[in-house]
């Protein structure tokens, strides 16, 4: 039997990749040394998967940025503006991913999306009628070269053109104008990289795990016919990952695919399609690994999966790439007993290892070991927070009065301006400020010291805010290094890597936190930076906390328990924070939801039965004690949940802060159709990027959401926390929108 995996992390062992490009960005090395360090990272991925005995090798799987965007240059769909720059094309290719500002014009980046149900963004191609398909990128020939010199022939990795097509948006045109382009493109990346000596091809074509409507249907049978009727000698493989593929399976087992790449860990109904029929002809890529968790894999399970789907042409798979999980555990300060049951990228290889050879050499040894792991409970259970979350009575889950009871009751508590302004939390982490939080954590400074310098950051922070003119205040959160990573250091049950770091977007990464055991609070912990920073102001400084069911989903969940209990583990751990918050004197609380949407099932037929009908009611329980002039506000990052409405409303927060300036707004018009009662914040400017938004602009989208939505239910704000970027540009940006916001409330005065 063969192995292999849908694609590698990228981004290096030591984030080599990351500071590579920001060196870059901030001209400090130059495209050559950038182009060196990546060429280094992709060769040692390769030899690693190689030494790891991996037998087929993908290449194309690295990337400066996104995968999506990758694509975007391969087929030339690079807006005019950009293709008219006078830069290199990687400045082009980053031009798309940041924006661009300077003496060639002003360019928007393009919006970026959560890649599925991940916490990775993709960029979202923009088409129009002056798009056209053609190869003018050269990166995954390039790539297969760089390899096959090194001696491995690799199997190239390109997204589907279903999967593109879906995941773009369209102005003035749609899917279907580009599809005899899209097929000629893809036949004349078929055609060069045969010419280079390639064997395989992997199209992934993630789309399809989600509901397919007929047109989609229509649509992936359009492209894919011809595609393959031009395959010529190179086989293709049609990868699939984040589910399965019901609506379909019968079709893609007939077309000529030459493999095909299923889930098998989170397709609810793989095993069941496959077992009933898979075709002789075609090699199934089993994904049994998962390429999410951090947990060792439990082969006897694994095994009787291979077993029940019985196929004659068998590779042994990940679930989906392994760029959703850190690389490896080899750095780790772990337990031995922690350690053993934990999986990260590279020692997920050794398991596609082990599982070739139990399946193929009836390796009892290796059985037996991972028996051993899942023999007895991992760990050990807290009886009485589990009766307690069995206890809980629909009462717990409903704070009272209504909320447009409460909205009265607030508005004359806080007698805030018209278009009240406020940020969402935190600002610029400078490297000074990651310093002190490193000279802590190793002792070099003592707790005084620190407080000392978080205090004078705070009261800095304050007096800043207080000058510039905003109305809400945040203590800035200079204490956190990662919003769920810091929640988590204060819960017990909690586990943390020192280098477990995940690609989120571009050069982001973020280090999730593993939830080992049962969650409770062990101690405040918010309350003090909170209180301190209320006394030193007479403005409202708003608390800041995490809700529980980002902490959970920017978390790796046990598997021993739902994601529903652990999730009401948090919540009620969170609970005890906001009514502690509430006794200090704290009258607007921040539960940030930013990652409440990414665990939307990708099927609309699971969203409420098994997510919402939890997440919800437990985003509910950590607030529903608290008095009617406490104002509960809520932040999620990124507005697609224009489907999910009715579900957010429910969340029954009194203020929600949310991005919406890349997605221009268009959120807007369904939160009016749908009568939508909670207060919004919809981001006026976008954080992602570094540029500076302009007085007049952040005017016409104060005026562009007044068109929508009530003046006194709108606040103003950026669209996300400020802590990625650096000082001057957010000084600039936000006392453009204190200005703007400031012109915008004397027109309506003078409109009057
Ligand atoms: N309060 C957090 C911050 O400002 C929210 C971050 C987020 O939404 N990702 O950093
Ligand atoms: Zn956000």
């Amino acid at each position: 039997m063969t192995t292999t995996v849908i694609g590698f992390p990228r981004i290096g062992e030591k984030r080599e990749l990351k500071f590579a490009i920001e060196k870059y960005f901030k001209y400090k090395i130059n495209q050559d040394e950038l182009t060196q360090t990546a060429r280094k990272l992709r060769k040692n991925n390769w030899q690693l998967l190689y030494q790891a005995g991996i037998d087929e090798i993908p290449s194309n799987d690295f990337s400066y940025y996104d995968q999506v965007l990758d694509t975007a240059f391969l087929f030339n769909l690079v807006p005019e503006n950009v293709q008219k720059l006078q830069l290199s094309d990687l400045d082009k290719y980053f031009t798309l991913a940041r924006g661009y500002q300077g003496k060639q014009g002003n360019i928007l980046a393009w919006p970026m999306k959560k890649w599925f149900n991940t916490n990775y963004h993709y960029l979202v191609p923009q088409l129009d009628q002056k798009t056209h398909f053609k190869v003018t990128g050269t990166k995954i020939f390039n790539e297969f070269n760089e390899a096959k010199k090194l001696g491995i022939t690799t199997r190239p990795v390109l997204i589907g053109p279903f999967t593109l097509l879906k995941l773009s948006e369209y102005h003035n045109s749609e899917a279907s104008d580009f599809i005899d382009e899209a097929i000629s493109a893809y036949q004349e990346v078929f055609t060069k990289l045969t010419a280079s000596g390639a064997y395989w091809i992997q199209l992934d074509e993630p789309s399809l795990v989600k509901d397919l409507s007929s047109s989609d249907y229509q649509l992936f049978i359009q492209l894919y016919k011809p595609l393959l009727a031009a395959k010529g000698g190179l086989k293709v493989l049609l990868q699939t990952y984040f589910g399965d593929v019901r609506d379909i399976y019968y079709d893609l087992i007939q077309l000529p695919f030459d493999g095909l790449g299923l889930d098998f860990v989170e397709g609810k109904e793989t095993l069941n399609l496959v077992a009933n029929s898979f075709p002789n002809d075609k090699i199934l890529f089993a994904g049994v690994v998962n390429g999410k968790n951090i947990w060792k894999n439990n082969y006897e399970k694994t095994l009787a999966k291979l077993h029940k789907a019985n196929v004659e042409n068998l590779v042994i798979n990940t679930s989906c790439s392994l760029l959703h999980v850190p690389i490896t555990l080899e750095h780790e300060r772990f337990s031995s007993d922690i350690k053993a049951h934990l999986a990260f990228a590279k020692e997920k290889l050794g398991e596609l290892e082990d599982l070739d050879n139990i399946y193929e050499k009836q390796d009892q040894k290796k059985l037996a070991i991972n028996q051993e792991l899942f023999f007895r409970p991992r760990v050990k259970r807290d009886s009485k927070l589990h009766a307690q979350i069995a206890n809980l009575k629909a009462d717990d889950f409903v704070r009272q009065p209504v909320r447009s009871a409460r909205e009265i009751i607030q508005k004359e508590e806080f007698k805030l301006p018209l278009l009240p302004t406020t940020t969402i939390g935190s600002f610029p982490q400078t490297k000074e400020i990651r310093n002190i939080r490193k000279q802590f954590r190793r002792h070099e400074i003592d707790q005084e010291q620190y407080n000392n310098f978080i205090k004078n950051k705070i009261d800095k922070a304050l007096k800043w805010q207080e000058n510039i003119g905003l109305d809400v205040l945040v203590h800035g959160e200079f204490e956190r290094n990662d919003m769920v990573e810091y929640f988590g250091q204060h819960l017990s049950g909690y586990i943390f890597s020192k280098k477990g770091w995940v690609q989120s977007y571009g050069t982001r990464c973020v280090k999730p936190p593993i939830i080992w055991g049962d969650v409770k609070r062990i101690h405040p912990i918010t309350i003090e930076w909170s209180k301190y920073a209320q006394s030193q102001t007479k403005k409202l400084v708003k608390g800041m906390l995490t809700g529980p069911v980002t902490i959970l989903n920017w978390s790796f969940p046990r598997e021993d328990i739902s994601l529903r209990e652990s999730t009401l583990q948090l919540a009620l751990a969170i609970q005890r924070e906001v009514l502690d918050l509430e006794a200090n004197g704290i009258k607007i609380i921040q539960i940030d939801e930013a990652a409440l949407r990414e665990k939307l099932p990708l099927r609309k037929s699971d969203w409420y039965s098994e997510y919402l009908n939890w997440a919800i009611p437990a985003f509910r329980l950590v607030h529903s004690k608290v008095k009617p002039q406490t104002q509960i506000h809520t932040h999620m990052c990124y507005s697609e949940f224009t489907d999910i409405i009715p579900a957010i409303d429910a969340m029954d927060a009194d203020v929600i802060s949310f991005e919406a300036s890349r997605s221009n707004l268009k959120i807007l018009d369904s939160l009016k159709k749908q009568h939508f009662e909670t207060e919004v914040g919809p981001g006026v400017y976008d954080i992602h990027s570094p540029r500076i938004p302009s007085i007049s602009e952040v005017k016409a989208t104060i005026n562009q959401i007044l068109r929508k939505i009530d003046s006194s239910k709108i606040w103003v704000n950026p669209d996300c926390g400020l802590k990625t970027r650096g000082v001057k540009e957010t000084k600039a940006s936000l006392i453009n929108v204190i200005e703007a916001t400031r012109e915008v409330r004397q027109q309506l005065k003078e409109g009057n």
